[in-house]
């Protein structure tokens, strides 16, 4: 488990992106590029201590796209945007390694939600770059949910500002004042969060979040696949399955399970956890062979705080749907 030392950086990135235009040709497959950055905001959020934080005065830059050049109708709906404000701003890569100046040696990158990474990354490999970031990155919104409301409902920024009165002194939707505003959460959560650990530890409980669970390392994309022997049944499958000893693609360390198997309609899933490389979640699949027999499919692969999360509510769902059917004289799946 990851320890905090002080002082630590938080970097609160916002990104905004145009996004192709429906029913038109585009110049690289939307699959590829499902948005392409326009403006690069951020705020560093820095912790002396449990309550001693500061804010920096924010980092904003326009991005001239190269791809979407026409200014997508609901995009510019929300960011207040138009084609003509397109064509100023620095290429994508000037203004990327402008941003990595300013964010410094060591540092926690953070955002709302997952969607900021997985665009910064996709527009990194349409410029023949590695798609790396960096390699500690904290979801701001499922940390807010457990921390505010424990909750796994995904809030938006705006009702998080609402939720700590933060005062509004801005539109939203312009990347720099998004990441100041999701600085301004992220303070009010860590604060939130201090208190509760200390509570938590005065009353030698262990029901309070875990920080470092919430984050990751988006760069772990290792996936690994396995396959059962082929049976008569499905469930015989599943469960041979099910038998294989998981451990950690990068360090090989045997995973324990912090959710074994249960079933989700026609998947299987469960939750794990190495002790250096954090949460990856388990998937397994039946799948029908041409000789009518079946085998199973089995998938491991790493997830933030936020993927996390939504297995965990499946497995919720799923056992009170049980308890309202039958009366279970013990609960059969370990937590
Ligand atoms: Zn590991």
């Amino acid at each position: 488990m990851e320890q905090i030392n002080f002082p630590v950086t938080f970097v609160v990135l916002d990104l905004e992106w145009n996004q192709p235009i429906p029913n038109m040709p585009t110049p690289v497959s939307p699959k590829e590029l499902p948005g392409e950055i326009i403006e690069i905001g951020a705020v560093k959020l820095t912790m002396r201590s449990e309550n001693d934080y500061s804010l920096s005065s924010p980092f904003s830059i326009i991005v001239k796209p190269e791809y979407y050049k026409i200014m997508n109708r609901q995009v510019s709906r929300v960011i207040n945007r138009s084609t003509d404000d397109l064509r100023h701003g620095l290429g994508f890569l000037q203004a990327y390694d402008m941003f990595l100046k300013w964010c410094g040696e060591d540092y926690i990158l953070c955002a709302w939600g997952d969607s900021d990474i997985s665009i910064l990354k996709s527009n990194l490999k349409i410029h023949n770059q590695p798609a790396e970031v960096n390699d500690r990155f904290l979801d701001v919104q499922p940390l807010f949910g457990r921390v505010a409301e424990d909750t796994a409902h995904q809030r938006s920024v705006s009702y998080a500002v609402d939720f700590y009165r933060i005062p509004k002194t801005d539109d939203f939707h312009n990347a720099d004042r998004d990441a100041y505003y999701e600085a301004c959460i992220l303070k009010e959560v860590l604060i939130d969060y201090f208190v509760m650990t200390e509570k938590a530890r005065q009353e030698g409980t262990k029901d309070y979040p875990n920080l470092s669970q919430y984050i990751s390392n988006p760069n772990l994309t290792t996936q690994v696949h396995w396959k059962s022997n082929t049976y008569p049944s499905e469930k015989d499958a599943v469960e041979d399955a099910m038998k294989v000893k998981l451990s950690c693609p990068i360090c090989s360390f045997e995973l324990d399970p912090i959710l074994n198997w249960f079933s989700s309609g026609h998947t299987w899933l469960s939750l794990w956890q190495c002790e250096t490389h954090n949460t990856l979640t388990g998937k397994i699949r039946a799948k029908k062979t041409p000789q009518q027999s079946f085998y199973a499919s089995g998938q491991l692969r790493f997830v933030n705080g936020n993927a996390a999360r939504h297995v965990h509510e499946k497995w919720q769902e799923k056992n009170e749907k049980k308890s309202e059917e039958v009366e279970l004289p013990e609960k059969q799946a370990e937590m």
